[in-house]
This record gives C-alpha cells, structure tokens and sequence, in this order.
C-alpha cells in the first residue's frame, strides 16, 4: 500500500508538530514516505508564522461556497481526500495550554480509529462533534494535539512508532481515557478568577472537565466569547 496515511501539517499555521515531525521522518524514517503523504495545511499561515490569514481554516471545511482563502484552502484539501480516499487522516496540532498529549477523534466507533488509538502510546482522548473542520470531511479522522513544551524528539519517535504498530495491527497502549466533549465554558458565566482555577483534564467543582483551556487564540480574543471546552464526564475503555 502507498501513501495510505495522509498527515495534515500546519493546519494552523504557527503549530510546529507537522513540520517538525516530518523532518523528523525524513531523517530517521524515509522508509515511512512510501506510506505516509504529508500535506501542508495551510501554506500562506505558515509562511507567515500565524495560526491563519483570513478565517481558521479548522473552521473552514465544508463550505457550500468558499470564500476566505482558507475556506478555499479547505475546499482543495478536501477534494485531495476524496481523490485519493487514505486509510487514515492524521491532523497535527500543537497548543499554548497546559496539558497532556491528546489525540482527538470524531467517530469512537469508527473500525480505523479504533485501530489507531490501540496502537497509539497516548493515553488521553477527546472526542470532539465536526464544527466545519477536518473531521467534517474525514471519517478515519485522528489529530494529535500536544502543548508546546512537548515538542521533541521522544514524541516524533513515540509517534512514528504510533503509526508503525497501526499498520502492523499492535497494540501501543490500549487503555484510554475519553473524554467526550460536551459544549464550551462561557465568559459570561464563568470569572476569569474561577478559569484561573481549571486544570485541563481535571475534574473541576463546577461538575466538568476544563479542555483546552488558556489556549492563547481562545483567552486573549475578544472576538471569542469563550475560554475553552468541556466534558461532562470520563470514560475508561480499553481497546
Ligand atoms: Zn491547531
């Protein structure tokens, strides 16, 4: 099989994981190029080191007429997927919050994300509804979301490994926690001192989990009436 996984960098631009991560293959894994078609996500934001230009293009998919240039960004890459139908999307994120390493998935139930969280060695996971990103248009959809601090040559090595007990049909570690997004924590009804106290990934005395909670584009925005997601609850499985 050739070029069956296809991995998104720089869907936003100034996230570092896929660029790095594929240099990182170039070096230690060129055999992984005959399985693995890297696709930049958003070339004009990465160029200019922004997390995007006109709209987030992770908020760009499934346009019925694209506009921005990321809405039409979005429109080329989901004709690429269609095209060449992968196996597997991988998506390539990084955050400002403090967190563990996530992967993100839509579908739980989906045959080929179920195999990729089994094989993966991480053990957190957010399941998120499509809201116009790449999961709208891929159904074996995983990104892997790590906080900045984490970008080093132990997590391109644990993820190239990821991808080679995914192909082979191993098992990485296959207990999961999965954390089911539920909806977003308001600036209107939380403080700021009350978001001052979320641990992401915590449970927190107001009854949910915080996620992805201090992200920068999210806190410091007042375009964004919200500080982050949550989840209402936990679950433990094992693949
Ligand atoms: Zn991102």
């Amino acid at each position: 099989m050739k070029n069956n996984i296809l991995v998104i960098c720089a869907q936003h631009g100034n996230e570092k994981l896929g660029p790095l991560f594929k240099e990182y293959v170039k070096k230690h894994y060129p055999a992984l190029f005959c399985l693995l078609d890297f696709m930049t996500g958003n070339p004009k934001a990465l160029k200019m080191g922004v997390r995007f230009t006109d709209t987030d293009l992770n908020r760009s998919y499934g346009k019925a007429s694209p506009k921005s240039y990321e809405e039409r960004r979005a429109s080329v890459i989901t004709s690429y997927i269609r095209r060449t139908s992968p196996t597997l999307v991988l998506d390539m994120h990084t955050t400002t919050t403090t967190q563990p390493n996530i992967l993100i998935v839509a579908d739980t139930s989906d045959e080929v994300v179920t195999r990729y969280l089994r094989a993966s060695h991480i053990t957190h996971v957010l399941q998120v509804e499509p809201m116009n990103d790449l999961t709208t248009v891929s159904p074996h959809f995983v990104a892997y979301e790590v906080p900045n601090d984490a970008l080093n040559e132990t997590l391109y090595e644990q993820i190239c490994r990821d991808i080679l007990r995914f192909q082979k049909g191993q098992k990485g570690t296959p207990s999961k926690e999965v954390f089911r997004m539920s909806g977003k924590i308001m600036k209107k009804e939380v403080s700021e001192d009350v978001a001052n106290t979320f641990v992401n990934f915590s449970y927190h005395p107001l009854g949910f989990y915080p996620i992805l909670t201090g992200e920068n584009s999210y806190r410091y925005s007042s375009s964004v009436p919200y500080f982050g997601f949550k989840a209402n609850e936990k679950e433990i499985i094992t693949l």
